[in-house]
């Protein structure tokens, strides 16, 4: 497979070629070389590393459905009961939904999810059961791994712990946590449980934290207290935690500096609340490893996400108020290769706000070609003219599935 005429990270145009799904060779681009096999047309269009959504709910994802006025009420309860009074009015089942949604990012340039899936004493495994029918139904085109995900806590309601078990046994990759203080209001025995699934399971742990200030601090230390105890460095993401930056700065300091120690990953939306968040840019410089998710997309929880990651990008770049060019690139190593790093067996962190990986020989041939003149503009413009490769594969053109 050689794609001709396109320009890793914006640079001079080259040819490249992708055997057994792996950057073979990049090479100068050359317009009278004689092509056998298959070939893409780069026609000057920029060589990104395709995206990582880290952080995504299919299960609960409306895109395709009329839009519906937003009913939620205050707080993760009121929400999550909400969303608990609506989903089976949907028009589309689980399935039909996650499917159709995953679709669509990778058409926008994602090859790679992390989606929750939302396990509770309403639904059991329905919901996870349907997003589990979108990673077959989409198999070739987008790795996804799957998070048994406890929205409505762990001890609330009867069985979730069991349901969780039973998930993790069929397919969930991800052990999920959330709120250990504010939701279950038993922090110790709530962490217990996420970090017994994952001891029994060897599976990683992502914890979704809203919690504010201090309360997210005492939380995060508990965490880390698992951590070290069970030896499990970099088997943990903080999903959201947008509050930590709002303690003391020798505290902020002091987690950035264990964070990266015990190799705890972060996962943001972007959210609009980002300058309560520990800096971006200065987590990536102590080597912590960040992606970028959409969350919810245009569900019962809110209106915002569509599929899109480079909008998301967009909108980290956005929320961090950034204008330089090298910071806004950035966003785009956060969301493709850091996001990458995250996941199972994904590669190395990044290591500055300079980084520009995914785009080298042994790299993955999982790339987004997307027109742009250098890549903070196509950031800002977000251009229609993108095709999408995984493993080596076009797994999208213009929008549309390909295969
Ligand atoms: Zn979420």
């Amino acid at each position: 497979m050689l794609i001709t005429d396109v320009r890793p990270w914006g640079g001079e145009p080259c040819d490249i070629e992708i055997k057994d799904g792996v950057i073979a060779a990049i090479t100068p681009h050359d317009p009278a070389r004689t092509v056998t096999g298959d070939t893409v047309a780069g026609r000057g269009r920029l060589a990104l590393p395709s995206f990582s959504d880290v952080h995504c709910h299919l299960d609960s994802t409306r895109i395709g459905l009329p839009f519906r006025p937003h009913t939620g009420k205050p707080g993760v309860w009121g929400m999550t009961m909400n969303d608990r009074a609506h989903w089976r009015e949907d028009e589309w089942t689980v399935a039909q939904r996650a499917t159709y949604t995953l679709g669509r990012m990778i058409e926008r340039g994602t090859t790679r999810v992390r989606s929750y899936a939302q396990i509770d004493a309403d639904c059991g495994l329905e919901r996870f059961e349907g997003v589990l029918a979108a990673k077959e139904a989409h198999a070739g085109r987008c790795e996804v791994e799957i998070m048994a995900f406890p929205q409505a806590g762990l001890f609330k309601e009867k069985g979730v712990p069991e349901l969780m078990d039973q998930a993790l046994a069929s397919g969930a990759a991800v052990v999920g946590g959330i709120d250990p203080c504010t939701l279950d209001r038993d922090p110790v025995r709530h962490l217990d449980v996420v970090f017994g699934l994952a001891e029994r399971h060897r599976a990683p742990i992502d914890i979704h934290l809203h919690e504010p200030g201090a309360l997210g601090v005492f939380s995060v230390d508990l965490i880390l207290e698992r951590v070290r105890a069970l030896g499990m460095a970099g088997q943990v993401t903080l999903s959201h935690a947008y509050e930590l930056g709002t303690v003391d700065e020798a505290t902020t300091r002091r987690l950035t500096e264990e964070f990266a120690e015990l190799d705890i990953a972060m996962a943001t939306i972007a959210p609009a609340q980002q300058q309560h968040a520990l800096p971006l840019a200065g987590l990536t410089a102590a080597g912590v490893r960040v992606g970028l998710g959409e969350d919810g997309q245009r569900d019962f929880w809110s209106p915002y996400g569509n599929g899109d990651m480079l909008d998301r990008t967009w909108q980290l770049a956005f929320t961090n108020r950034y204008r330089a060019d090298e910071l806004i690139e950035h966003c785009v190593a956060v969301a493709t290769r850091g996001g990458h790093s995250i996941l199972q067996g994904g590669p190395e962190r990044l290591t500055s706000v300079a980084d520009r990986p995914g785009v080298f020989v042994g790299d993955a041939g999982d790339l987004l070609l997307v027109e742009g003149e250098t890549v903070a503009s196509a950031v800002m413009d977000r251009s229609d003219d993108r095709t999408v490769l995984h493993a080596g594969r076009v797994v999208a053109d213009g929008l549309e599935l390909v295969g």
